[in-house]
């Protein structure tokens, strides 16, 4: 599992864990994001449209509707090469359900990776973020420009800045993280599983780090 803040590279860095460990990559966020490129042509339930206008203010979910789109994935937990989540949980009440869904599978988390950076690193990597539309592939203005500006390298699709990586939602993202991140990470941390992971560097290095964090713990073999 991937913990830290909005923009602290988890999505970038959940791509490469899956690229070499080959895992089930299960990531609330592009779940939601998702819904939201398809709700022009699906009308969303209830609790998506009000999921999806939650996200757009920078807002949590709520934890109902979280937990009831983990427990509809569920047999990605039961992957046989693992499951990878990324953004989630985020708060303690998704963590114990969580904890609950796996035991009733017979399966369980085997380490939880925290990123971390400080904020105006965080701040400059989200407002610069550049997103593609149609593969979600992610760049940034200046730290990692595409070659031709607003199309992606990948597929040639246009690019996006999300609406959440406006200032005005940043700014509630990461207030939203200050308020509930500290009772998850310490759930983990007492659980004997939280690696710290050190995320200013360029992804490269960062995930160099994640990768010694899994091998050093008999993982990804
Ligand atoms: P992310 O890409 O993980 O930053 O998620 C984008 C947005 O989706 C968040 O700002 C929330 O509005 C929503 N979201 C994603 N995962 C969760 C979660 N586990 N709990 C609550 N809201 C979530």
């Amino acid at each position: 599992m991937l913990l830290g803040p909005p923009g602290v590279g988890k999505g970038t860095q959940a791509e490469r864990i899956a690229a070499e460990f080959g895992p089930c990559q299960l990531s609330t966020g592009d779940i939601f994001r998702h819904a939201l490129s398809d709700a022009g042509r699906d009308a969303p339930s209830a609790a998506m449209a009000a999921a999806l206008a939650a996200m757009k203010r920078g807002e949590l979910v709520s934890d109902a509707t979280v937990d009831d789109i983990v427990r509809e994935r569920a047999r990605c937990l039961a992957c046989d090469y693992g499951f990878l989540l990324d953004g989630y949980p985020r708060t303690l009440e998704q963590a114990h359900t969580l904890d609950d869904l796996l035991a009733s599978l017979g399966h369980r988390v085997d380490a939880a990776l925290h990123f971390f950076a400080a904020e105006p690193v965080i701040v400059a990597r989200l407002s610069g973020r550049r997103v593609c539309r149609r593969c979600h592939a992610s760049y940034h203005v200046e730290l990692h420009p595409p070659h031709v500006p607003g199309k992606c390298d990948a597929c040639g699709g246009d690019l996006m800045h999300r609406e959440d990586d406006q200032p005005e939602a940043i700014r509630v993202r990461l207030k939203a993280y200050a308020a509930t991140s500290g009772p998850v990470l310490e759930h983990f941390r007492a659980a004997g599983l939280l690696r710290e992971i050190a995320a200013a560097a360029d992804p490269d290095q960062v995930f160099g780090r994640a990768r010694a964090a899994i091998l050093a713990l008999g993982l990804g073999g």
